[in-house]
């Protein structure tokens, strides 16, 4: 394992820290007040937009980039301390294209689409000219175990019909969205796990409606709004079947690794904004005859906050480098593992960070609401801790000794 990057790399770490700092954090109060106005994200990000990717700074989070498809080819382990850049702000990764659920999609698409689905779907994603939805959760089933989703999904001759209702699909309120990835039933008959097949449901097709936005904690997410969504009777040709029929699990299995592990890189960007904020507030507000950072007690959180954060770190770097190198079962049970440190590392972070704030902790006006929401939501989204608790519990090795001739134990001599 090196974590060590190649000068080019450093070199594009270094840009895109450059144009944050000059295209993105000035123009962080405008997106603030336009988003409070009209409820979306403004339209200069588009501006924002053209000129990261005339910088090459463009597509950086998708380690499959083919040469002819747009953008900055990175591994994930590459694309970490720039995912933690893009990550300090709500819409910082849009600029550059590297947003949720966007990669995910587009991984997946770049995996299992066809020529066709790829040139009519994906394309059009990888230049930014249009957004996606991924519609797998159901609110009448416990979808953390996505074999419980019912939505079905009918072969009538060349159609394939869909009747169903999904919810918190992110990004399919948002105004450009234009077609979703749906998980539904399609073969019931089969084993538990080749039931169901994904299909891309144009976002126009009739019997389909937005039955409303969603928000989580009363956050709204301006990036991705996400949506209520219900198919009644909707019907589109069976050449939009997206991978093999029945194997929409496996098909999806591609989103899960990046979905889940730039969400954690994007998390550290977060914690260090969160901290640096910290330690500025400590040093200037004063209590009882004392700034607050004099107090045991702030020293230790921010001393506390900088050791999770490091080792949060490495261990998603870990993750990325088992992800760009293989995908056995223990990179999976890597990501799952990061999957739940981190959003925990984060949440205990903001809760910290809140209560040094004091009331300003709370309002909207500084991030820290936004990066508490991002963790809570982050123990749910993706799986929740639980599941991926269990997984990890699933593929713990067993020791090949039991514990009457454990050689660990010795009897005392009394
Ligand atoms: C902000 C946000 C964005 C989202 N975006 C999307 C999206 O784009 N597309 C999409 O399809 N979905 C999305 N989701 C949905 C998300 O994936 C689901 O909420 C998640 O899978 C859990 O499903 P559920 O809500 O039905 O909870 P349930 O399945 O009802 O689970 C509830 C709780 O049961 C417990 N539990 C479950 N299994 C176990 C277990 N094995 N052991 C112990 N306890 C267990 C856990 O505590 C779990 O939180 C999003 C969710 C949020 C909050």
């Amino acid at each position: 394992m090196n974590f060590n990057y190649s000068p080019e790399t450093e070199d594009l770490v270094r840009r895109v820290e450059m144009f944050f700092a000059s295209e993105i954090l000035p123009r962080h109060r405008e997106w603030v007040q336009e988003v409070g106005r009209e409820g979306q994200a403004p339209s200069f990000i588009k501006e924002i937009q053209a000129k990261a990717k005339s910088l090459g700074l463009w597509n950086l989070a998708l380690p499959d980039l083919a040469p002819d498809e747009p953008g900055t080819r990175l591994s994930n382990l590459e694309f970490a301390p720039i995912a933690e850049i893009l990550g300090r702000l709500p819409w910082g990764s849009m600029a550059f294209n590297c947003h949720a659920p966007e990669v995910p999609n587009m991984a997946m698409l770049q995996s299992i689409a066809t020529r066709e689905q790829k040139a009519r779907w994906l394309k059009p994603l990888l230049e930014a000219e249009t957004r996606s939805a991924f519609a797998m959760t159901e609110p009448s089933v416990a979808s953390s175990d996505a074999t419980n989703i019912e939505t079905k999904i009918e072969f009538e001759d060349d159609m394939i019909v869909i009747n169903g209702h999904k919810w918190f699909s992110t990004g399919a309120a948002h105004p450009d969205c234009s077609f979703l990835i749906v998980m539904g039933v399609s073969d019931p008959e089969a084993g538990r796990t080749a039931q169901h097949s994904m299909v891309i449901v144009p976002i126009n097709t009739p019997g389909l409606k937005i039955v409303r936005d969603l928000r989580f904690m009363g956050w709204t997410d301006h990036v991705a709004p996400i949506g209520e969504i219900k198919f009644e009777n909707v019907k589109v040709p069976a050449s939009n079947l997206l991978g093999i029929r029945g194997e929409g699990f496996k098909g999806a299995q591609v989103r899960l690794g990046p979905a889940r592990i730039h969400h954690c890189m994007r998390c550290i960007g977060l914690a260090e904004m969160v901290l640096a904020q910290m330690v500025a507030r400590a040093q200037e507000r004063k209590t009882f005859g004392r700034t607050i950072v004099e107090y045991d007690t702030v020293q230790k959180w921010i001393a506390e906050a900088r050791i999770d954060i490091e080792q949060t770190r490495l261990f998603i770097q870990r993750a990325a480098w088992m992800l760009d190198n293989s995908s056995d079962r223990n990179t999976w049970r890597a990501v799952s593992q990061i999957k739940v440190a981190t959003p925990r590392m984060l949440q205990k972070i903001t809760d910290r960070a809140i209560q040094l704030f004091g009331a300003m902790g709370g309002t909207d006006d500084t991030l820290i609401h936004h990066a508490w929401t991002y963790s809570r939501w982050l123990r749910i989204g993706d799986g929740p801790d639980e599941v991926h608790l269990r997984q990890i519990y699933k593929t713990e090795p067993l020791p090949d000794w039991s514990i009457a001739d454990c050689p660990y134990i010795a009897p005392s001599a009394a």
